[in-house]
């Protein structure tokens, strides 16, 4: 097994709590049932040919339109043109840091290895994330889709993520809270963690950094 020099580190759902019940809870508050989020996002991707989300997080198109459509799919379902103006307030402010990975985040620079953050984003927002813990004192790069123009788990991203340390793949492991992710991941040739909660992602990554 090659070593691992390069950690590569998710954001939301890994630096911090959970996204599903800040999803669930911005659901309540805009007023939709559950998998209408998922009805209005098909509805739009039938009428526009692309996912309105996974082409937000591409940076092809901008929150405001992707808030558009959105609208656009939820207000048959919904009776009524929801508020969507709260969005990105009730997603991203909702959510907290978690300390524990931040902290490992940390340790694993001060052993010596590479520090990335690979993060399915959106533009507009990264003011907001970046400023909800110490990027750039952990992170020596941020590969964040919404800027590169595309996303995990495509590909694309996975190699503009080794070519920042000029590392092989197998040097790699990537923490993500996503499956999908992870699988991509392995298959471009990292190792990966799927985090499911800290106490399981620090030893599985612990492990892979001290193979018995
Ligand atoms: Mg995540």
């Amino acid at each position: 097994m090659a070593e691992i020099e390069a950690i590569v580190s998710d954001f939301g759902g890994v630096l911090t709590t959970p996204l599903l019940p800040t999803f669930l809870k911005m659901q309540d508050e805009i007023g939709v049932a559950t998998g209408d989020f998922g009805k209005a996002l098909k509805h739009a991707e039938d009428t526009h040919g692309v996912n309105p989300l996974f082409a937000m997080e591409r940076g092809e198109i901008s929150e405001a339109e992707f808030l558009d459509q959105l609208g656009d799919g939820l207000e048959p379902l919904v009776g009524h043109r929801p508020h969507l103006h709260r969005f990105r307030e009730l997603f991203i402010g909702d959510l907290d840091v978690n300390p524990p990975m931040i902290q490992l985040m940390r340790e694993l620079k001060d052993e010596g290895l590479r520090m990335a953050m690979l993060t399915n984003n959106v533009r507009e927002w990264e003011p907001t994330w970046r400023g909800m813990l110490p990027v750039d004192e952990i992170f020596e790069t941020v590969i964040d889709s919404a800027f590169v123009g595309c996303r995990k788990p495509e590909v694309r991203i996975y190699e503009i993520t080794v070519e920042r340390f000029g590392l092989p793949a197998e040097a790699w492991v990537l923490v993500d809270d996503i499956l999908v992710n992870c699988e991509g991941a392995r298959e471009f040739g990292m190792s990966a963690v799927h985090f499911q909660d800290n106490e399981q992602a620090i030893a599985e990554l612990r492990g892979l950094l001290a193979p018995a």
